[in-house]
Order: C-alpha cells, then structure tokens, then sequence
C-alpha cells in the first residue's frame, strides 16, 4: 500500500484533541498541498472529535484542521500549528464522515464545528465543508481568531450559521506578545460580522499575569457590547492540558509555571462581560 494509500485508512476520530498528532501530511507533495489549498477539494485535518457540548450551542462534532498562523504562549494544541502534521482528508471523506452524524445532531439540536488550528488558513476547504454540513440541514459554526476573515466573501458568511471569535487581549502589543500577531484584522472582522448582524459568539481565555487584568477584560466587554450580534461570551479558564505536547515537540513553553485562574477571577471577568448587557458563561 502507497503512503498515500495508508493516509486514507488513518482514523479521523480522536478521542479528544488532546491527541498529540504529527507529521501525518508530511508525504503529500508540494504541488498537491497548493492544489487542496487552491481548490478546497481536500483538507488537513487533526482529527473529528464527537460529543463537545463547549464549541457552539448543543451537542457537537468538530473537525479541527491544522495550520495556524498565530503561535499563543497558551496554546493547548501547537500540534495544529503545522498543516502538515495533519491527515490529508478529502472534501468527500469528510462530508461522508459528517454525514453519519446528521441525524443524531439534529435530535439533540447540535451542529458541526470546524475549529483548527486557525481553520481559515484552508479557507477554501472550510467554506466548502461548511457548506455542505449547512446544505445536510447541519448547523454550521467557524472558531476562528479571525484574523484571516477577509478571506471569505459575504455570500460565503452566509454559509456559517455562528461564529466563534477569539478575543485573546486588547492592549496591542500585549496581543503581539502573546500571540506573535496583531489585533487589528481580528476586531474589523467582529465589526464586519456585526455589520452583516451574522451571529456571533466571542470566545475569551483568562491567563493569570497575561489577559485577566481588569482594564483589558472591561475593553474587550465594552467593544464585545458595542457590536450587537454577541449572543453569548465564554469565559476560557487558562488549563495546563496541553503542557505536554509542548514538551513532546520540544517547543520553549514560557507558561509552565503559570497557575490556572482561580473560580473567583473567573467570575470576576463574567460579571465585567455582564456589566455590559451580555451573557457570559
Ligand atoms: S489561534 Fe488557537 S490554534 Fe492558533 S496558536 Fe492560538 S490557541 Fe493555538
């Protein structure tokens, strides 16, 4: 059996994405990678996950695509980060993958989430694959840190029923810090998603010492507020499940010693989010 063969019978569904995942993509030519990225008619994907009840109303199936632009000092899941740790998966395998779910996700009024990773680095592969969980009836969500959202059209926003955007600060250059890019691209495509008034939810992570200090988490309340398609606000407790594969990837992991945020520190940033009229978990 070719290599290419043995990449079609890899699982795609993981436990969680805890999974540590490497290198599955690494013999897929150059050529055909710029192809599946051009066309959308394949995808590299970490795995399907089943039952996440966290990424989106109801319960979920998400498909977590690798390659992400972004590198945060608190990523759980740096295995993402490079598209070619993932299985090559074409936009059929997927659809027919999805497709074995309809039902059940239907009867407990669940959707498809494609999360990643930074899902709109295969912007062609997402829209495609979105569109045909929407077209089977499947509510459709995008977590994105929406920095790459120009890349997709109106018509194409239309093919996702929610959003979940990634606040990760405010402050510019802490933003910088923390994730290596800038802000800027990911609060004109709040702005661009509350202009179109397509549904949103934001996404927040509260990391001791990083983003839990109270003038960022009130600025990112009042804009969160401000835009007025927010129908929800979840509130990321920072966690050190992804610790490992830090180490396993042999990358410096700067947060090792940084603890979880206490429940109260948690519930402090709820009720700043609160504070402005939205609902923040
Ligand atoms: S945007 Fe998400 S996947 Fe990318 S580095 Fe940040 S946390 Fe990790």
């Amino acid at each position: 059996m070719s290599a290419q063969e043995q990449l079609t019978k890899l699982p795609l569904e993981a436990k969680s994405p805890f999974e540590l995942r490497v290198n599955l993509g690494r013999s897929v030519p150059e050529s055909d990678v710029r192809t599946a990225l051009a066309t959308g008619d394949m995808g590299f994907l970490h795995s399907f996950t089943t039952g996440s009840t966290v990424d989106g109303p109801g319960v979920r199936v998400v498909a977590w695509t690798t390659g992400c632009q972004f590198r945060c000092l608190y990523c759980h899941n740096p295995d993402t980060w490079t598209m070619s740790n993932g299985i090559p998966v074409t936009l059929d395998r997927a659809t027919v993958e999805l497709r074995k779910y309809r039902s059940g996700l239907k009867v407990m009024s669940g959707g498809f989430t494609l999360s990643g990773g930074e899902p709109l680095m295969q912007d062609r592969f997402a829209v495609k694959l979105l569109s045909a969980a929407q077209a089977m009836g499947i509510h459709t969500a995008l977590d994105t840190n929406g920095s790459l959202g120009e890349r997709l059209t109106d018509a194409e926003l239309e093919r996702i029923d929610l959003v979940l955007l990634d606040i990760k600060s405010w402050d510019p250059e802490r933003h910088r810090q923390l994730t290596g890019m800038e802000v800027g691209p990911v609060l004109d495509f709040a702005r661009r998603l509350a202009a179109s008034k397509r549904p949103m939810w934001v996404r927040f992570v509260l990391v001791p010492g990083w983003t839990n200090q109270p003038e960022n988490v009130a600025q990112i309340a009042k804009f969160t507020a401000s835009l007025g398609n927010v129908e929800r606000v979840d509130v990321l407790p920072f966690h050190q499940l992804g610790r490992f594969k830090w180490k396993e990837l042999r990358l410096d992991y700067r947060l090792a010693d940084v603890q979880p945020p206490a429940l109260e520190v948690v519930e402090q940033a709820c009720a700043q989010f609160r504070a402005e009229g939205l609902k923040a978990y």
